[in-house]
């Protein structure tokens, strides 16, 4: 059975940084709109001269565009076999959208990751990225494992913009908890753990939301 997750959670919670453990230890695609957005920016796309303003102050691209580059990017082959989504849906509209492309691909497992508010803000202020291949850079990490790039802060990690992500964040992305927790296969952990106990929290979490999906008998 394929592993069609979702990582729900503030900005800063950590959804990458697991995402990309998951993504390894399953060999799945991670896909981060967050990612496909700044490349875009960088590259000078029409998508990215449309995301790059909106980014910059907090705010979201439209849901017609983003479930546009998320579901063409699920159609593409790597993704047949599961994916890890970061970033995405972050909205009701956007969860609904991708309900309807995964509705033949067996249960969506979701995730969410809490962290207190005070901290989110604590690890956005401090946190770095790659600024050549734009990876974020772990708690304890001191170059870029992927490129070696400089390390640089991520242009919307600011305070007033760290503010109106969080703002946008309750009003627009919290909904869509109640969207998902009634489901067999939502699943909370706690994000304010060292990453290597989010990691086997997530893990574990994983595996009993996958148990609790599959038809009685099956085959992974
Ligand atoms: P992230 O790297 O996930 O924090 O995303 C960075 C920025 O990209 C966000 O603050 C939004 O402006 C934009 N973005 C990323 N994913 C989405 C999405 N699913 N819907 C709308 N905007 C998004």
């Amino acid at each position: 059975m394929p592993l069609n997750l979702i990582m729900l959670g503030p900005p800063g919670a950590g959804k990458g940084t697991q995402a990309e453990h998951i993504a390894r230890t399953h060999a799945i695609p991670k896909i981060s709109t967050g990612d496909i957005l700044r490349e875009a920016v960088q590259n000078g796309t029409p998508v990215g001269r449309l995301a790059k303003g909106i980014m910059e102050r907090g705010d979201f691209v439209p849901d017609d565009v983003m479930i546009g580059i998320v579901r063409e990017r699920l159609d593409q082959r790597d993704a047949q076999a599961g994916f890890v989504l970061d970033g995405f849906p972050r909205t009701v509209a956007q969860a609904a959208a991708l309900d309807n492309i995964v509705s033949a691909r067996g249960p969506l497992i979701v995730i969410e990751i809490v962290v207190p508010e005070a901290e989110l803000v604590r690890r956005m202020t401090t946190r770095l990225v790659c600024e050549g291949c734009g990876t974020t850079i772990g708690p304890g990490e001191t170059s870029c494992g992927r490129c070696g790039g400089r390390l640089v802060q991520r242009s919307d990690d600011n305070e007033p913009v760290i503010r109106e992500r969080l703002k946008v964040y309750h009003e627009r992305t919290r909904p869509l908890v109640e969207y998902y927790q009634l489901r067999p296969t939502f699943r909370s952990v706690n994000g304010s753990q060292p990453p290597d106990r989010v990691s086997a929290d997530l893990l574990a979490a994983i595996e009993s939301s996958w148990d609790g999906a599959a038809p009685k008998g099956a085959h992974r």
